[in-house]
């Protein structure tokens, strides 16, 4: 029995074997159908060279011609159809010297990373070709380096870091012997550049448990080279309501958040990242860690900084993590919420929350109710409903109407203002209006701020 691919792939087929050339899927896809589940994206591999995909396509953009891959456009969807290859030398440990196409497929799936991802399926029948026992992994769920593993990791260190990726994603172990070559071959991963390593965390912080990519990380040596911050938390005990190392919550922390968001998971991972370096004693010889917050969040920046993730991702995490020590007490004003919600902003409150309810299943692994946090989930709820000025933007006044009605020049002085009037409006939101704004505008201007 073979599989049933989609009407576009039987018509690429088609042209190529009208040419005479064959037609596989290969890579990802092919992983997924085994194991029952829905392909992401059609990777495609052919005999034919890529100059003769161009002549049988109309539309193709050549991908990474060189490398032999080319993308097809076909019926609005795009498929990248990549020439069987060998790949010759890794002297760099990152990428072959040179590539050299093959008519054999067998040569192209053996030159793969793992046997899981060197199976292909023959488009026009649907067969299974699978050399390297790929199915027999995917049935037994395990990540297996194709031939001797030690070699594989020394040709390309992402290798590394693509077993744990695997492992994880699919809910799979690693063999034995192939776990075994990621530990004598760890420092590979130094040879990989941060992009290419801040992809494979992106994909791991989506798996259901990000935590076992961490451990998987640690147990193999990877994790003191890329992360050597978290690496630094295990052993560091921590007392009270905690029953883990700093290592253990924060990956804990990690998995709290139920939600595949990789920026709120990066912020729950790094939140007490800061506790080893910031750790002293208190009178009774505990250990305490004063200020870790902010050590926390020095740290997230520098690390996600030096991984290139986007700096909105770096603005956001390193924000939550430096918040993350909130606390609410029901004798607070409604201007004491509003403050609060103009600090850490009315976008990010509910993910402080998330990542509170996180960090505090992390401490013992039990959940702690989440009636807890409802108090002042209502309170700000109420101050949000109430549409009182939260920021500049819902001031009644603004920096054009303070030059025309009050002659306050643009500039730093003006913002100054601006602040003042805002923070009277969130002490007392019946201020906001125009007149009384302007008023107040004018007097604090010449009695404060004026040059004459
Ligand atoms: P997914 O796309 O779901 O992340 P994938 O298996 O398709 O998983 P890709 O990175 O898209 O992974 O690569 C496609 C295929 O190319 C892989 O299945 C594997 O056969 C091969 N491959 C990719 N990267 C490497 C590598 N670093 N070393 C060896 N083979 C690789
Ligand atoms: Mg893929």
């Amino acid at each position: 029995m073979g599989f049933r691919l989609p009407r576009d792939l039987h018509d690429i087929h088609a042209i190529l074997s009208g040419a005479g050339y064959g037609c596989h899927l290969v890579g990802g896809a092919v992983r997924s159908l085994v194991l029952g589940r829905k392909p992401k994206d059609w990777d495609l591999a052919t005999d034919a060279g890529p100059e003769e995909v161009r002549r049988l396509f109309r539309r193709v953009i050549p991908t990474g011609i060189r490398h032999g891959t080319v993308t097809i456009l076909f019926r609005g969807s795009t498929y990248e159809i990549t020439t069987y290859r060998i790949e010759k030398g890794y002297s760099d440990g990152r990428r072959p010297d040179a590539v050299e196409y093959t008519p054999s497929l067998e040569e192209d799936l053996k030159r793969r990373d793992f046997t899981i991802n060197a199976m292909a399926v023959e488009i026009g029948s649907g067969e299974l070709v699978d050399p390297q026992g790929g199915r027999l992994d995917c049935a037994r769920g395990i990540v297996r380096a194709i031939g001797n593993p030690e070699e594989r990791f020394r040709e390309d260190g992402l290798r590394l870091l693509r077993a744990v990726r695997f492992a994880v994603t699919l809910d799979f172990s690693i063999e034995p012997e192939t776990s075994g070559a990621m530990k004598s071959c760890a420092d590979g991963i130094l040879r990989i550049s941060p992009e290419r390593i801040q992809m494979e965390l992106e994909e791991i912080l989506r798996a259901r448990t990000p935590s076992r990519a961490f451990s998987l990380m640690a147990e193999t040596g990877l994790l003191e080279r890329i992360l050597p911050e978290l690496s630094a938390g295990v052993g560091v005990t921590q007392k009270g309501r905690h029953r883990f190392d700093v290592f253990t919550h924060s990956i804990m922390a990690c998995d709290g958040i139920r939600a595949p968001d990789p920026g709120l998971r990066l912020a729950a991972l790094f939140h007490d990242i800061g506790k080893p370096f910031v750790a002293s004693r208190d009178e009774e010889g505990v250990r305490i860690f004063h200020g870790h917050e902010e050590k926390s969040a020095e740290l997230a920046s520098a690390i996600l900084g030096r991984l290139r993730f986007p700096s909105g991702t770096i603005k956001r995490v390193v924000h939550l993590v430096r918040e993350h020590m909130f606390s609410y007490d029901p004798s607070w004003t409604d201007a004491a919420v509003r403050r609060f919600l103009i600090r850490v902003g009315e976008e990010n409150w509910e993910d402080l929350f998330l990542l509170r309810l996180a960090d505090g299943y992390a401490c013992r692994g039990e959940w702690p109710d989440p009636r807890s946090l409802d108090g002042f989930r209502g309170r700000i709820l109420k101050v949000l409903a109430e549409k009182d000025a939260l920021s500049l933007k819902s001031l009644k006044i603004g920096g054009r109407d303070l030059t025309a009605l009050c002659d306050i020049p643009p500039g730093p002085a003006m913002g100054r203002v601006l602040e003042f009037l805002l923070e009277a409006v969130v002490d007392d939101p019946a201020l906001n209006e125009k007149e009384t704004l302007a008023e107040m505008a004018r007097r604090y201007y010449k009695s404060r701020l004026s040059p004459s």
